[in-house]
């Protein structure tokens, strides 16, 4: 039968965390990464540490081996919840009910601190709490796998869900004294295999986080290389690269026309002119608002250049594109009212032209040039208006 020294695996796992720590730490110090780096990396060494500390028991008085090593372990995992929590809602999280409930766990390590005789109720305690915050990584890993479409966040997800029922496991061992001894290091039942599979999963949820980071931080720079920075609408690389996707195929077997509209803000060097280039800018994000707030998610948005945007819409025939057309409009009419009393009249001219869902990848510069044409018309008509180029 293998004999597995429980003692040494524990050191093992305890010094890997902390060097792993150390190495995430020194990088965060060069400045080139976001805060999380910093947090995750004082995260694995204070959870490498407090491990570390627990292999010395009887070497080391009993409030460092039990309650420093405890505490410390405890606030490794804190530090990785708040590290992920703050990555999904990229906003700091209330520190003090922690605080306060670290500061009574402390309290109770305290009182329990005598090694022979709270064993189990000492690593219930750390199982809950570990459990508890191992739980809260899953779960808002999981939010940032589902909102921002991050596959290796499900992996993060799914490895910290074993953690939780490893830690479920452990808790309840604890509670029906079924450990498989009396120590920390016993070598025996679930202690020993709880050991075992944290030193499994402690490597791999570092590597799966790396992950998540890095595929977080890549389709952030890819985001924005394919958007406008002041509208946040496609730019054109973005328009091309979202037309290959086959979001839009997918659609073409039910509905087989897609419209195009080109967008153009009438008068709009009036704006910039009387009230300044900044006002002008401003006008444009109030135009990109109002058409995010009225397109479908599968619809397409894009700034052609200076005041000029193209809408894509999938599914979408003659009759849809017109009806999106006045819509616009009119909130654009609603929105720009008060520059009346500048004497400034801001519409929209807008060109349409329809064609085949599955031909729209390999047409979209005839098209486009179907709707320039289209909007010239409304243009030359006065502007302020709506022309298809069937019509024009
Ligand atoms: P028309 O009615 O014929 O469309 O005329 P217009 O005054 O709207 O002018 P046009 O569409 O020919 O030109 C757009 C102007 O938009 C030219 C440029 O000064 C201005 N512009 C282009 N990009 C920006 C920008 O990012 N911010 C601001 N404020 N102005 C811009
Ligand atoms: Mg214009």
């Amino acid at each position: 039968m293998l004999q597995l020294d429980v003692k040494t695996i524990y050191f093992l796992v305890g010094l890997f965390a902390t060097t792993t720590g150390l190495v995430l730490f020194a990088l965060s110090t060069t400045g080139r990464f976001d805060r999380w780096l910093k947090y995750w990396g004082i995260s694995n060494i204070a959870t490498g540490s407090g491990i570390l500390l627990l292999t010395f028991r009887d070497i080391i008085p009993d409030f460092y081996s039990i309650v420093l090593a405890n505490m410390l372990a405890i606030i490794g995992y804190y530090l990785l919840m708040a590290t992920t929590q703050r990555l999904y809602h990229r906003r700091r999280i209330a520190v003090k009910p922690h605080l306060l409930f670290l500061g009574i766990l402390t309290v109770l390590f305290i009182l329990m601190r005598d090694a022979d005789s709270y064993y189990a109720e000492r690593t219930v305690l750390t199982a809950l709490t570990c459990g508890f915050y191992a739980y809260c990584v899953a779960k808002s890993t999981l939010r940032i796998a589902r909102k921002e479409d991050i596959t290796s966040a499900y992996l993060v997800s799914g490895i910290f869900t074993v953690a939780t029922v490893v830690f479920a496991m452990r808790a309840i061992a604890g509670l029906t004294h079924h450990l498989g001894g009396d120590s920390v290091f016993a070598s025996g039942g679930v202690n020993m295999w709880t050991i075992l599979l944290a030193a499994i999963i402690g490597p791999l949820w570092n590597m799966s986080m790396l992950l998540m980071i890095m595929e977080r931080i890549n389709r952030n720079w890819i985001g924005r290389a394919l958007r406008d920075p002041l509208t946040s609408a496609l730019n054109r690389e973005g328009l091309k690269a979202a037309i290959e996707n086959n979001s839009m195929r997918r659609q073409s077997d039910a509905h087989p026309v897609t419209a195009l509209l080109l967008v153009d803000i009438d008068h709009f060097k009036q704006v910039n002119d009387k009230l300044g280039h900044a006002f002008g800018d401003q006008l444009l994000c109030t135009f990109a608002d109002i058409v995010h707030h009225q397109l479908r998610s599968s619809d397409l948005f894009a700034r052609q250049g200076g005041d000029e945007f193209v809408i894509i819409l999938p599914a979408s025939g003659e009759k849809e594109a017109q009806d999106v057309a006045e819509r616009l409009q009119n909130s654009f009419a609603h929105a720009t009212e008060k520059l009346k009393q500048d004497g400034l009249s801001i519409t929209l001219s807008i060109g349409i032209a329809v064609a085949a869902s599955d031909q729209i990848a390999h047409s979209l510069n005839s098209l486009m040039e179907q709707a320039d044409s289209a909007l010239y018309q409304s243009k030359h008509h006065g502007r302020n208006r709506i022309t298809s180029a069937q019509a024009a």
